[in-house]
């Protein structure tokens, strides 16, 4: 059941439960996307792709409705038709990949807007469904997704007479402020888009921190609203506290988990705790990383588990009832270093664990 049992809004480790709790601070996000909301003079959506980052599309998506948002950007369709079913028949509900031959159903029965990629999903959608709402994806650089230069300039006035709701890019290296890339990218947006009336987005979280410049129409933030780099000043959304189900103490020389990897130098304390690699902790930042005791540190020994981590907890007065990975003193971009990697990946991984969750409003 992915922990989406209603089991109360105590954490489950005070109910004597050996799942972790991650709690999702729906307040928290909605702050997020009124801040980010507030640096632009346009509209802003919210991208709620990979199930809202891992955290619940429909929760995200419900509390984001509330503060405001209007249109919303998942990856692939039957991502928009979970969307369309929580939110109702209002929001405009856009699918980064497009229009595949398979998807025509449900784009249609669900009221998706596909985001064309390329003159084949152009001449796909207006033939299975003429007259149906869609926008546009330019490639400005990033050779990702979307119509290149050329191959715009040949569709464009057949795409316009057929009236796009949205003409969007997406930019390669707008985490990087300096970077040549995202003026280099503005300029082939500008030189593709302008002089169109149709609505027109290039930025993510990234291009709002950009400046003006970079913000037409719509923003579509998506890892900002999150918590995450490089919206730096984010308010933290998610909390995740792990149970304490062992403690035991260890002698100098004694050693723990898989592969003898970790051996005690002195008299160690041992906390072993409920989540593993299984949850989507990444089992490769176990020597980097630290749990938390309110707002003390403690070390990770040993090898991540499937299911367990073991954790020094020598120093602490008491033996702790749960000990967090996610909270005010470590948030998802720590947790992401530890591991070499990025806050997405963290929080995405987050969405097939064995959590209980408990949505804060
Ligand atoms: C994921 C994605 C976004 C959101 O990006 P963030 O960096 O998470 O804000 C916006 N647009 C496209 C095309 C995306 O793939």
């Amino acid at each position: 059941m992915k922990g989406r049992l209603d089991l109360g809004v105590r954490p489950s480790h005070e109910r004597g439960m050996s799942t972790a709790t991650l709690t999702i601070d729906l307040a928290a996000l909605a702050a997020n996307w009124k801040r980010l909301d507030a640096m632009n003079n346009c509209e802003t959506a919210a991208v709620v792709k990979a199930d809202g980052y891992g955290l619940g599309a429909v929760q995200v998506a419900d509390a984001l409705a509330r503060a405001g948002a209007r249109r919303f950007f998942v990856a692939v369709a039957e991502e928009g038709v979970a969307l369309r079913c929580a939110l109702g028949p209002w929001p405009q509900i856009n699918v980064f990949s497009g229009h595949m031959a398979g998807d025509t159903a449900l784009i249609r029965d669900f009221a998706l807007t596909p985001m064309l990629n390329s003159i084949d999903q152009m001449l796909r959608h207006v033939e299975a469904l003429p007259g149906h709402s869609f926008g546009i994806q330019l490639d400005s650089g990033m050779n990702r997704l979307g119509m290149e230069p050329a191959e715009w300039d040949a569709l464009r006035d057949i795409a316009l007479e057929q009236r796009p709701a949205l003409i969007m890019s997406h930019l390669a290296c707008s985490d990087e402020p300096d970077h040549a890339m995202n003026a280099q990218q503005l300029r082939s947006f500008r030189e593709m888009t302008d002089g169109i009336e149709t609505t027109r987005s290039l930025s993510a979280t990234g291009g709002i921190l950009l400046g003006r410049d970079y913000h037409f129409d719509l923003c579509r933030p998506g890892i900002g609203l999150y918590g995450g780099f490089p919206f730096s000043d984010a308010n933290p959304v998610v909390t995740l506290d792990l149970p304490v189900i062992q403690i035991r103490d260890v002698l100098p020389g004694e050693t723990v988990g898989y592969g003898n990897s970790w051996t005690a130098t002195r008299p160690t304390r041992l906390a072993t705790v409920s989540a593993g690699y299984a949850d989507g902790l990444i089992r490769g930042m176990g020597p980097n990383l630290h749990l938390w005791a309110g707002h003390l540190r403690c070390p990770v020994v040993g090898r991540i588990s499937m299911d367990l981590i073991t954790v020094d907890v020598t120093d602490l007065d008491d033996a702790p009832d749960a000990l967090s990975i996610l909270c005010r003193e470590q948030g998802v971009d720590e947790v992401a270093a530890a591991a070499g990697t990025i806050g997405y990946e963290v929080l995405t991984n987050l969405g097939g664990g064995r959590f209980n969750r408990v949505y804060k409003r």
